[in-house]
């Protein structure tokens, strides 16, 4: 597989925002979002195998414990990385797998958890979702929406409205997209949609979505790589 970075830090992300966790991220991304904040996975990375890789997650994390595969869209490599999750699973690591969505996921093993973006349109890459990959959905996994506007917010609402997605996965994420160049204050101020907004719209509508914030722009420089 093509790697950018393994390391330890704490899960940002999802309901399982906080725990410490070993992200391997793999190199190449399909898509270009407007406020990416992993450009830097889109060339080069180091290939490495399968075994060396989980020498490194080992070696971090000898006894077990939360492993994430991200990128990047890790997806691309699906002929290597599924194998790899399996493999992890067998270990007795939990593994989150994060993805855009676009990719398809029915090859992803059962019991890896599904950290599934849905792109809304002012990521720039809106309708790129596959449809298909709802039927891959379980109730462990989590459906994530990265908001930069009023707009967005309406339409991850009626998509998870029309798709009927509410008690069908563990959780549905709505969080306010961050500016890609932030860097030094470790607070809401570059959030591309003020947290506080995002919350009185959800409060008021009764949203079925939880907020969430990523909480690594709010531990660390929001610069920061390999946090
Ligand atoms: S899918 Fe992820 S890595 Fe790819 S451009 Fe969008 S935010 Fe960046």
């Amino acid at each position: 597989m093509h790697i950018i970075e393994i390391y330890k830090s704490l899960q940002g992300e999802s309901t399982y925002t906080g725990v410490p966790c070993i992200f391997v991220r793999l190199a190449g991304c399909n898509l270009r979002c407007t406020w990416c904040d992993s450009e830097y996975t889109f060339q080069g990375g180091r290939k490495m195998a399968s075994d060396e890789i989980m020498a490194e997650v080992q070696r971090l994390s000898p006894s077990g414990g939360f492993v994430e595969i991200t990128g990047g869209e890790p997806m691309l490599q699906e002929r290597e990385v599924v194998p790899f999750m399996q493999r992890l699973l067998d270990e007795h690591y939990t593994v989150l797998l994060e993805t855009s969505g676009e990719r398809p996921l029915a090859s992803v093993p059962a019991d890896v958890i599904k950290i599934v973006d849905v792109k809304c349109p002012d990521s720039g890459e809106g309708d790129t979702f596959d449809l298909k990959n709802l039927d891959a959905l379980t109730r462990k996994d989590e459906l994530k929406f990265v908001l930069s506007s009023r707009s967005d917010y309406e339409f991850a609402s009626d998509f998870v409205r029309e798709h009927s997605l509410a008690g069908r996965v563990n959780a549905i994420l709505f969080s306010p997209a961050f500016r890609k160049d932030a860097t030094g204050g470790r607070d809401s101020s570059h959030c591309l949609l003020d947290p506080q907004q995002l919350a009185e719209w959800m409060i008021a509508d009764d949203s079925p979505a939880r907020l969430g914030l990523q909480l690594h722009k709010f531990i660390w420089d929001p610069a920061l790589k390999g946090v």
